[in-house]
């Protein structure tokens, strides 16, 4: 569903001054009702930060340390590797929301709060009337307007997050929180844009797990070449998110594979290959798999 631009930026708010007065102001620019603040836009997508010189100046400093990890296309699921584990990650994903929406029914209000490239905003769409996705990273977010033209997409700091309190049904963060070095501010930071009574689905790799760990022994420069900061357990991640204030609904270990970087891209792109991984995985080894999905809500009176 096409959204108006005065709608376009219901729930938001402007980063200087908290009101939920930002408007489409003439070109590219979207400024503040309340306190006239202007945000420029980057490749058509408005920058909603307080601070746009130091934010850019960071990531500057990220794409100089490591540019493919910046700037490399993300694939789309049908492209990578790792299609059939993609796949089936999205199934979950997508029955969690139906079971949480109820069949056919939609969210009024849908984030993917780094949404990277866009390619999960795809099929999102079919989740919520109205559909909103951040980064931080403007080079990916040029990618993900030009695939989701009715998708309100901005640039964000999840840490000073443009948005109003409970102002999301649904919240989809995928493997973005292990990129982040204070996880907790950043759960915290999200629990206040949820609505109460409001699904977050959280999904990030279960590095922590012995069977990950081992891999990354073995090889020392995908350890020295990792830009995560934290590897969690379905457990390590679960507390953190109590401690944040969410009531965690589900844990969900998807996804087996041999404990070598290289072997597993070259051998699970076959469907065969993903499928007695994970027939093989979920019987003997649960908890080792390499993927998390944490499904979770926030308590409270429900508006
Ligand atoms: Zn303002």
């Amino acid at each position: 569903m096409s959204v108006t631009s005065e709608a376009a930026y219901a729930g938001l708010v402007c980063p200087a001054c908290g009101a939920s007065a930002l408007q489409v102001s003439g070109q590219e620019r979207v400024a503040c009702g309340a306190c006239g603040e202007v945000y420029g836009a980057v490749a058509g997508v408005p920058v909603l930060v307080r601070n746009w010189q130091e934010l850019s100046a960071e990531l500057e400093e990220a794409r100089r340390v490591n540019p493919l990890w910046y700037e490399a296309v993300q694939p789309p699921e049908e492209a990578s590797p790792w299609r059939h584990h993609l796949k089936k990650r999205r199934l979950y994903v997508e029955s969690a929301l139906a079971r949480h929406l109820g069949a056919g029914r939609k969210a009024a209000r849908l984030l993917d709060l780094g949404c990277g490239d866009g390619n999960h905003l795809l099929w999102l769409a079919r989740y919520g009337e109205h559909v909103y996705g951040s980064d931080y990273n403007a080079v990916r977010l040029a990618r993900a307007k030009a695939l989701n033209a009715d998708a309100t997409l901005f640039v964000a700091d999840i840490l000073d997050y443009p948005a109003e309190d409970s102002a999301f049904d649904v919240i989809f963060f995928n493997h973005v929180i292990e990129h982040i070095p204070d996880d907790i501010a950043a759960l915290r930071a999200i629990r206040r844009i949820l609505r109460p009574g409001g699904l977050l689905v959280l999904g990030t790799p279960n590095e922590g797990a012995w069977w990950w760990q081992w891999a990354y022994r073995r090889d020392a420069a995908a350890i020295m070449s990792t830009d995560h900061c934290h590897f969690y357990t379905g457990q390590t991640i679960g507390l953190k998110m109590i401690k944040a204030g969410f009531k965690v609904l589900d844990t969900h270990h998807l996804g087996w594979g041999p404990p070598d970087w290289a072997l597993d891209g070259r051998i699970r792109k076959y469907k065969m290959v993903d499928d007695l991984f994970s027939l093989a995985g979920r019987a003997l080894l649960p908890r080792q798999a390499s993927s998390l999905y944490l499904l979770a809500t926030k308590e409270g009176v429900s508006a």
